[in-house]
């Protein structure tokens, strides 16, 4: 299982530990990184001079080394990467595995990028397609609030993944909303979508993509019994707050340059219990302004 006192990053890349320390150590010495556990890779910052990081791994340069990477790994094939990702100890869960083998991360990643490795993604407008660690993380830590007609609630939607992925844990009966504040992600998003195993959900309304600010949720559909959030919030949105079910889950981001992954659970009286699961590093929760000018 994951080491959860060890940083994990929404940007960091597990299988490949030697090359990315190469590229660090030629560009980037204010990085230190260290292995977590033979199979598991994690990075700590020792200072704040992070910009480059995001650059770093996602630039061309770096998925040209991973894409052979992954290409000599036989990492080829969805079914493939579910695999990678239970052997590691990523996902434990069955339900996680069999959706993430349903739907298909190609269809949700730019054409010419590594599809399968275990890398964020540029998407365009300053926003990334996360890591597949970090979708299968958020889908187990989710899991028991994914259940058939549940309600669940992905902001920061970007390419409709993890969507798409809720949709089909919920199934017909159940409500997936995507919240999106860049009208060109959300037109794509459901491009991505349509060509999906969850395009009939899409088609019958189960399953909606919404362009609007999602530091306000989407109250329409409120409460949720899941919602998470795909970028780091400053602090915890008293909006989602609120539309969060008693017995709802929220898995949210919240940290500016240092960042928590945060579990957030609204107990049957309504009280609030939240809990660290890891250090992570996501792009912020902010205006479409603020994003597109970064
Ligand atoms: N989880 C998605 C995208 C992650 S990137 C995926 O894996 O595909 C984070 C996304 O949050 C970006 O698409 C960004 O545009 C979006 N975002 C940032 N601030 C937002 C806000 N205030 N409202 C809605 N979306 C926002």
């Amino acid at each position: 299982m994951m080491n959860l006192s060890s940083t994990m990053n929404a940007y960091g890349c597990r299988y490949c530990v030697s090359p990315l320390k190469q590229l660090l150590h030629t560009t980037n010495h204010h990085l230190r990184f260290r292995p977590c556990s033979p199979s598991l890779f994690s990075s700590s910052f020792n200072n704040l001079k992070l910009p480059n990081f995001n650059l770093l791994l996602t630039s061309n340069s770096f998925f040209f080394t991973m894409e052979h990477l992954w290409d000599r790994s036989g990492m080829n094939t969805n079914k493939k990467m579910v695999e990678h990702l239970q052997q590691y100890g990523v996902i434990s869960s069955e339900k996680v595995a069999r959706v993430m083998e349903t739907i298909d991360r190609a269809l949700f990643v730019p054409d010419k990028t590594p599809a399968y490795a275990d890398c964020p993604q540029e998407i365009g407008y300053n926003a990334t397609i996360s890591a597949p660690h970090m979708h299968a993380t958020c889908l187990q830590l989710l899991e028991e609030k994914l259940q058939p007609g549940m309600h669940a609630l992905d902001v920061g939607s970007g390419t409709g993944y993890l969507t798409a992925c809720f949709a089909m844990m919920v199934g017909p009966q159940g409500r997936a909303i995507g919240v999106e504040h860049i009208p060109e992600l959300v037109a794509s998003s459901i491009n991505n979508i349509e060509k999906s195993a969850a395009a009939p959900l899409l088609k019958k309304g189960s399953l909606s993509m919404h362009v609007g600010d999602g530091r306000e949720g989407w109250p329409e559909c409120a409460p949720y019994d899941a919602i998470h959030v795909g970028a780091a919030a400053p602090e915890m949105p008293q909006a989602l707050l609120d539309q969060l079910k008693p017995g709802g889950r929220m898995v949210i981001p919240v940290g500016n340059i240092f960042q928590d992954l945060k579990v957030v659970d609204k107990n049957p009286d309504g009280s609030i219990s939240i809990r660290s699961e890891s250090s992570v590093r996501y792009v912020p929760l902010t205006s479409r302004d603020a994003q597109l000018q970064s």
